[in-house]
């Protein structure tokens, strides 16, 4: 029989009861046995859901308190020797989080999702030893109440590939013979309670193997699937390409491969699959789209028809864990809106109405059939969705609408002109301090307590106060402070056509930390202007250079749902010509600077290197579309925050922004030392005080990272600015940080003098 699977449920709970608990818990408000209540709750309601919706292989140990990775370094006994002197829940949350005394372990993204994992540390004094019983507890859980699961552990080689090694010259794979023997261990007990099936998680096999990664996954598998359950091996977030092979051939029982990103590799899959079972990652599990069921049952036949439907999993594409729970908690959205959507609970109907069809045909899930063919029919004709002027504009932009007018060193001389800023000009990234006063306002206006005017004159006044501020710094290019923006990306979304935003969507980011990204469903526009009259308003409150500020298209595009119905770079266009003519208005309104912040440029490379280049090509497009409408006296600056550009410094050069401004204080300028091999050609501000921490950098440090700086780029292209926004600092400390950051600024400039004095 096809079987309905599961990969993972989200674990926040539909009314995000798992953030509140832990919330709590961390405040003191409720013991340990509190939250492990509110735990186990939430597992007894996911695993009944997933049973009354018709899910055969239901997953155990997907919950977690924090994250899976981590779930799983603490399992295998390898927490850091840091967190020694803790043990239980305080050991798993100072890892997470890290104690007075003690550093969290460093937090960074699941592939190319925007969950975050918390990076396992390598030394080569590790002793692995089961140190859970996690996963057979939850086992044991289930089956008490009468499911039987399908256990959850990530691979030891994803583990390890995504771990950071801390002894020099450490090769991650030599740990591998340590650390078999825990999976042993806990596969052996898994069996023993009954457990007939285990997923492990190898989504490493979806990108570049690393050197040993391919001999490790042999030895690896060869250990493990004689351990106990029969194993199936999850892959997703893209096609198994060249490491198909490997993964046919690895001598696991099932695989699991992600069909949403990479259908094309069905054919090859089926071909290679073998005699293992196949699950097929058939239902998106990273966007918020209801599945087109009739084309993935066109696919599902195909396997059943090659395999025989006893070795046919039909599955979400990946866990559901990145998508939001419940539409029908969804108050925000209208309905014929909604019913283009799925959430993870309805992707657990499209499974089993999909199951139910590739075994027995269309007719054994009619109305599922139906009702998905007609939202997707509709959602085809919508006019809400198509418009007609926005395509044809996209349709008719040419190379010269990607250019600016002059090349950089005309412009450069142009703005000059204008600007008059000395060398080492200063400025800031654009957002001030959120103060709480700030966060009341904005929620008693949201709540109708505070009226447009009021909330507007509360605004005005923190506007005015910000720029005073920074006069006093003696900052040399001013910006308004972003008080009216509540998120760089939903307060542009708010503003354009073609998005929504739900009320309840949330996904988990990391921790307790859920985002409630906007969901781009049609075609983009901008019906009116979005920051123009805050620009100007702000630009009238001093004599000194006031810079716009946005959101770039790229950035837009990477923290929201997207559509899939057509390619990204076409949405990023879209959203490229709703800049576009923001950046014209700016300009009009007499804004000499304006800055697009493209944050996520970088995170937004594809996972297999030979697809960097396409995203690069298309992305740098979507900037210079956007910001090419500027005249030569106009200065675009852009900022990014993720500044490792060794790999695609031709790309960041590409986009011709007049000034880009980037985080690289707490790399000690290192980052840097890619300048000094490629000569990029514009301007650069190199972060010297780095505002994720609350600590106030002295004028020597910033001065000691700008002479640092000065001897890869030439004094006249540098700019001083901090790492980042500010809006997580308070006030004081960016008082401080500024006045000292406007006197290293100082120095440099003596420091040239004096060398421009100096006979040669
Ligand atoms: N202009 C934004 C700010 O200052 C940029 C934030 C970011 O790069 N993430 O807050
Ligand atoms: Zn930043």
């Amino acid at each position: 029989m096809v079987t309905a699977a599961n990969l993972g449920i989200p674990r926040i709970g539909a009314k995000r009861e798992l953030k509140k608990a832990l919330e709590d818990y961390w405040k003191g408000d409720i013991d340990a046995a509190a939250l492990e209540r509110t735990g186990a709750e939430l597992r007894a309601q996911n695993w009944a859901l997933q049973r009354d919706a018709g899910i055969s292989r239901i997953p155990s140990n997907d919950f977690s308190f924090y994250d899976q990775m981590l779930d799983m370094t603490q399992l295998l006994g390898a927490v850091p020797a840091r967190f020694a002197g803790l043990s239980g829940l305080d050991a798993y949350f100072g890892m997470a989080r890290g104690t007075d005394s003690v550093a969290a372990m460093e937090m960074t993204k699941w592939f190319d999702t925007n969950y975050h994992f918390l990076v396992p540390e390598l030394t080569d004094d590790l002793h692995f030893t089961l140190s859970s019983n996690t996963p057979l507890d939850r086992f044991l859980e289930a089956k008490e109440q009468g499911i039987q699961t399908r256990p959850i552990l990530i691979g030891p080689v994803t583990w390890l590939s995504l771990a950071k090694v801390k002894t020099e010259g450490l090769n991650p794979f030599s740990l591998l013979p340590r650390i078999l023997p825990v999976y042993r261990e806990l596969l052996g007990r898994l069996a023993e309670a009954g457990a007939d099936w285990v997923q492990i998680d190898e989504p490493v096999l979806v990108r570049d193997l690393s050197p040993g990664a391919a001999e490790a996954l042999r030895e690896a598998y060869g250990v493990l699937s004689h351990s106990g359950p029969k194993l199936l091996l999850a892959t997703y977030f893209g096609a198994l390409g060249d490491n198909l092979d490997l993964a046919a051939e690895l001598p696991v029982h099932g695989l699991h491969v992600d069909l949403v990103r990479a259908p094309a590799q069905l054919d090859a899959v089926l071909e290679a699959v073998g005699d293992k079972t196949l699950s097929l990652g058939l239902i998106d599990g990273r966007n918020i789209w209801r599945s087109d069921l009739s084309t993935a049952l066109r696919l599902a036949q195909k396997a059943v028809a090659a395999l025989g439907p006893d070795r046919v999993e039909i599955a979400p594409s990946c866990s559901l864990l990145h998508s939001p729970v419940d539409l029908d908690h969804e108050i925000a959205l209208d309905d014929e809106l909604k019913s283009w959507l799925a959430f993870a609970c309805q992707k657990l109907d499209e499974i089993v109405a999909l199951a139910r069809a590739a075994e027995s045909g269309r007719e054994a899930a009619a109305e599922a059939f139906d009702a998905a063919d007609a939202a997707i029919a509709s959602r085809a004709a919508s006019t809400r969705i198509h418009d007609n002027v926005v395509k044809s504009r996209a349709a008719a932009i040419g190379e010269a609408d990607l250019r600016r007018r002059s090349a950089y060193p005309e412009r450069i001389a142009t703005q000059q002109a204008l600007l008059g800023l000395p060398l080492f000009p200063t400025t800031t990234i654009g957002s001030y301090p959120q103060t709480q006063e700030i966060r009341k306002a904005r929620a008693a206006h949201r709540r109708g307590d505070l009226d447009d005017a009021a909330y507007r004159a509360f605004l005005e006044n923190q506007t005015r106060d910000c720029i005073r501020r920074q006069e006093e710094a003696g900052l040399d290019v001013l910006v308004h402070g972003e008080f009216e923006r509540n998120d760089m990306v939903e307060y542009f979304g708010e503003k354009l056509s073609g998005f929504a935003f739900t009320k309840n969507g949330w996904v988990q980011s990391y921790g307790s930390r859920c985002v409630k990204p906007p969901v781009i469903y049609g075609d983009v526009s901008r019906p009116a202007p979005m920051t123009v009259d805050w620009a100007q308003f702000a630009a009238s409150q001093t004599s000194r250079p006031m810079k716009g500020m946005l959101t770039g298209p790229v950035t837009i595009l990477q923290w929201s749902f997207v559509r899939d119905d057509q390619p990204r770079s076409e949405t990023a266009k879209q959203i490229a010509l709703a800049i576009r003519d923001e950046v014209a208005d700016l300009e009009s309104a007499g804004l000499p600077v304006i800055q697009i912040d493209e944050a996520a440029l970088r995170e937004g490379l594809p996972l297999r290197r030979a697809e960097w280049q396409d995203y690069l090509d298309w992305a740098v497009a979507a900037f210079r579309l956007a910001s090419s409408v500027a005249g030569d006296e106009t200065q675009i600056h852009t900022h990014m925050c993720y500044s490792d550009f060794n790999d695609i410094m031709p790309s960041i050069a590409a986009m011709d922004a007049d000034v880009i401004s980037i985080e690289t204080s707490r790399s000690d300028m290192e980052l840097l030392e890619v300048f000094r091999d490629f000569d990029y050609p514009n301007q650069i501000g190199p972060g010297v005080w780095d505002i994720h921490s609350p600590r106030v950098p002295d004028e020597a440090e910033m001065t000691r990272l700008l002479r640092a700086a000065a001897k890869l780029i030439p004094a006249e292209r540098i700019w001083v600015n901090p790492d980042c926004g500010l809006k997580t600092r308070g006030w004081r400390e960016v008082e401080t940080s500024l006045r000292h950051l406007v006197s290293a600024a100082a120095r440099l400039r003596q420091d040239e003098k004096r060398d421009s004095l100096q006979p040669a």
